[in-house]
């Protein structure tokens, strides 16, 4: 007889990574389905790595500290309000866990994040989606609403991914002030130095001062970190010690922490990397918009094309011209591709691509004709 699984873990979907572009002799292809950072690590950084892999044979510093207190510094909070993990993945992982259990439910944005409802089931409870209202926003009365007596956490995904607006912060002020302080808010900002509207959510403002609320940051996508997993969260000390508790030993690797703790130093540099891709996200979403497309507002390092039922054949014409976006196909309204905003080349291939799609494009038509 076979091993038994956990009921929760044979239920678990699987997470679907972005493809990577295949090689192709014709023209160069490019990856713009995980929403990563397209410019090279700098200099300054690898070096930092290459000096800490010398250390491999040895543990890494299971407490993170000094990236804690370099973190803290920057954040401008105390360092027992840090938790780390491999990824703020990894780190949402831990709070669930902390907090819930079968028959307890988490309300979340849907469509939203992949990986929520994921790190739900595997706690063995139930995650309920609140489906996105107008603009392809959190609908935050409809979540507000959804909260019941067996809710223990609620997830907010600022900017949203996979549609990239972002949430206001008044609104999520007065969401949070009507959320039983017993239960869990976290704020994903997985985004945030990508963030440019004025109004949008102040995650640590709106964690300071309420126990219940946590924000969640990475490295993975403004720092250019994802393939070494380093994100935290910033939360009241007994539930960052909680994470700490729950999560793997040593779980942020000696090479990552170095990679962080030089990134911190290199902020000025990345963040100009990030201020250009700004730009090109902002240029992005008008050339969209100017070629038909119903794109909503962008505030990540992404943009959404609503295609409907048009989505899978809108992500194979990018593909035949050497884009790897990403499709979300679920068969129900609201199905879409995600494009990463990437290379300069990239993106006015994005455009090339796009002008051919035209309306055809958007939510509620006909599936558009593969050039
Ligand atoms: C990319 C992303 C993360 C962070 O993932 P890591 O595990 O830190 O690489 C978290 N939340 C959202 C919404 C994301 O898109």
């Amino acid at each position: 007889m076979p091993v038994p699984l956990r009921p929760a873990v044979s239920a678990l979907p699987a997470y679907v990574a972005g493809r990577p572009a295949p090689e192709r002799g014709d023209l160069v292809t490019y990856k713009l389905s995980s929403n990563e950072n397209p410019f090279a690590p700098l200099p300054e950084v690898l070096d930092a790595v290459a000096e800490a892999s010398r250390a491999m044979n040895r543990y890494p510093d299971i407490a993170n500290t000094r990236v804690a207190e370099a973190l803290a510094a920057r954040l401008g909070v105390t360092p027992d309000r840090l938790a780390l993990g491999t990824g703020s993945v990894g780190v949402l992982y831990h709070l669930l866990q902390a907090v819930c259990g079968p028959d307890d439910e988490v309300v979340h944005a849907w469509r939203s994040f992949e990986a929520y409802p994921i790190s739900v089931l595997l706690t063995g409870a139930r995650w309920v989606g609140v489906p996105l209202g107008p603009g392809a926003e959190h609908d935050l009365d409809a979540m507000l609403a959804a909260v019941g007596p067996r809710t223990r956490a609620v997830l907010l995904c600022s900017p949203n991914n996979p549609t990239g607006p972002a949430l206001r912060h008044d609104e999520v002020l007065r969401f949070v002030d009507a959320v039983p302080d017993d239960v869990l808010v976290v704020v994903d900002e997985a985004y945030v130095e990508f963030v440019t509207d004025p109004a949008a959510v102040r995650g640590l403002e709106v964690a300071e001062g309420r126990d219940n609320v946590v924000v969640l940051r990475t490295f993975s996508k403004a720092y250019g970190l994802a393939g070494f997993r380093v994100g935290y969260c910033v939360a009241e000390p007994r539930l960052a010690q909680a994470v700490r508790s729950v999560a793997l030993p040593f779980g942020v690797s000696l090479p990552a922490q170095a990679a962080v703790l030089a990134s911190l130093e290199q902020e000025d540099a990345l963040l100009a990397r990030v201020a250009e891709l700004v730009e090109r996200r902002d240029a992005l979403v008008a050339g969209l918009r100017e070629r038909g497309l119903d794109v909503p507002d962008a505030q990540g390092n992404f943009v959404w094309l609503p295609a409907g039922p048009g989505t899978t054949a809108v992500a194979e014409t990018f593909a035949d011209a050497g884009l790897v976006v990403r499709p979300y196909v679920s068969g129900q309204p609201g199905d879409g591709v995600r494009i990463t905003v990437g290379e300069t080349e990239a993106n006015a291939r994005v455009l090339e691509v796009a002008a051919r799609l035209g309306r055809a494009g958007t939510e509620l038509s006909e599936p558009p004709p593969t050039v």
